[in-house]
């Protein structure tokens, strides 16, 4: 048996766990949410951060939640747990007051704090604890973390969250004046005086410059927004785009040749990116109102369908040069302040590296994810590591997205378990998605000829 020092007692020898779980971020919560209700089960859980933050930097007062609340770490398969959203609004006191409420969606922040509430009633999570290096010993997965301390197991569940695009152009300018999204309100104090310009129309984009204009004490002098897509577009809703977020859903994806896979995935960006109509609906109205009402027209830009390919400084600035796609010409931009609100991707962590050369990768250096979220490794079968937040390619939009977050965490810890513990299975579907290994056509055919 491995008997590496256990996190917590260096001297003491440590049973392998069943399972490690590395980053404490949603994903991996609704993990260790389920796994709680499994006392046989050996897993922990570890996050860098001193206690439960999710996107803080990003954590305005009004935004609303994309997903439905009931979507949570738990109800879609394990609506008995107590960890649900519904149990925190009851453990809170705040059912009533909550429902009365008729919201059209839970704010960010309430969610968050749900979350935080989960994380920290948990036996299973670990805070202050990074893990630094990952390897394998034949036997079990040593966990090697910043302070020193190891831990062991036989299988791990990682879910490190996307890593922040930095195209070539932004990489030697990053720093207090051009900075990713993330960062937005752990630098935004007051813009006062300044030319801000934000680079990318997702969601985030538009939250950052709806903060911009209109929290108190910003003051910038000018905000510009610009974006590779056409227009600034709302995100797609209602039930049948709702119903590429279903398990039926990503099972027929699954059987998509790689480049049905790549055009159901761009077709379906905005379902995923585009804007909240709440917040559409804010910025126009307070653009509207600069415009027409406050005599202060030239206070915002406006720029769609450019594409950044260059960024240069000097004394006067910072200039951003773009491609206007559809004269064909160049466009320049000047700032004071750059917000890089451009998104992230999923990669495979630093810490992994002594297993990299085991894990079959694609050509962006992003595992290849089995049905059940297992990376392809080289090493015994009955040590398995899921990915997570790693299949946009393999899984298909959902899997970025909270929607089938619960979902997934069953399907991985069935695949821990070796037995169906949660529901995961399918119901029938109200959309016949195209499918390779079973045309609608061909079953019909065969339902006809059966009689
Ligand atoms: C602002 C914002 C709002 C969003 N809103 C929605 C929404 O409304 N609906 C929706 O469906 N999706 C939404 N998403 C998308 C998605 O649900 C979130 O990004 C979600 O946080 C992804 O969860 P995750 O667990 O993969 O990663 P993260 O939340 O990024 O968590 C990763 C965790 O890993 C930890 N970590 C990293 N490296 C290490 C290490 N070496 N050792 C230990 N720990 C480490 C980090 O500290 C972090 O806590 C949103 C995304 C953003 C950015």
């Amino acid at each position: 048996m491995t008997t590496l020092a256990p996190v917590g007692s260096p001297n003491a020898p440590e049973a392998i766990k069943d399972l490690i779980g590395i980053g404490i971020g949603p994903f991996n919560l609704s993990v260790a949410a389920l796994l709680d209700s499994m006392p046989k089960m050996n897993a922990t859980f570890f996050d860098q951060k001193p206690e439960f933050v999710w996107h803080a930097g990003l954590m305005f007062p009004g935004s609303i939640l994309q997903t439905s609340f009931l979507k949570d770490l738990v109800t879609p398969v394990m609506p008995t747990s107590p960890h649900s959203f519904v149990n925190y609004l009851v453990e809170q006191k705040r059912f009533y007051d909550f429902m009365a409420g008729r919201f059209n969606g839970v704010s960010r922040t309430e969610f968050s704090a749900y979350m935080t509430w989960v994380a920290h009633r948990l036996p299973s999570t670990r805070w202050d604890s990074g893990v630094r290096e990952v390897s394998f010993d034949g036997e079990a997965f040593q966990v090697e973390l910043d302070n020193g301390l190891k831990s062991c197991a036989r299988n791990l569940s990682v879910a490190t969250g996307m890593k922040p695009n930095k195209p070539d152009w932004a990489a030697p300018h990053i720093g207090p004046t051009c900075f990713h999204a993330g960062d937005y309100l752990h630098r935004a104090a007051s813009f006062s005086g300044k030319r801000v310009t934000v680079i990318g129309g997702g969601q985030t984009g538009a939250e950052i410059v709806l903060d911009l204009l209109t929290a108190p004490g910003r003051e910038p002098a000018q905000v510009s927004w610009i974006s590779n897509l056409p227009r600034f577009s709302p995100l797609e809703e209602g039930g049948f785009v709702d119903q590429v977020f279903t398990p039926g859903y990503v099972s027929t994806y699954q059987t998509l040749p790689r480049a049905g896979k790549r055009s159901e995935v761009a077709g379906q960006k905005l379902a995923s990116d585009g804007l909240t109509p709440a917040t559409i609906d804010a910025l126009y109205e307070e653009i509207y109102r600069r415009k027409h009402l406050a005599n202060a027209p030239d206070t915002v830009t406006l720029l769609p369908g450019r594409n950044v390919f260059a960024l240069d400084r000097d004394a006067a600035g910072y200039r951003i040069h773009t491609d206007v796609t559809a004269c064909q010409t160049a466009e320049t931009v000047s700032a004071d302040v750059i917000i890089l609100a451009i998104g992230a991707k999923p990669s495979l962590p630093e810490f992994m590296a002594p297993l990299r050369d085991r894990i079959d990768l694609d050509p962006a250096g992003v595992p290849h994810l089995s049905q059940d979220y297992r990376m392809t490794f080289d090493g015994p079968s009955e040590n398995r590591i899921f990915g997570l937040n790693m299949g946009l390619a393999s899984h298909g939009i959902v899997d970025p997205q909270m929607s089938l977050m619960a979902w997934r965490a069953g399907v991985i810890v069935n695949a821990l378990a070796g037995s169906q513990v949660f529901d995961v299975e399918p119901g029938a579907d109200i959309i016949s998605w195209p499918r390779l290994d079973q045309p609608v056509a061909t079953s019909l055919e065969q339902a006809a000829a059966a009689g």
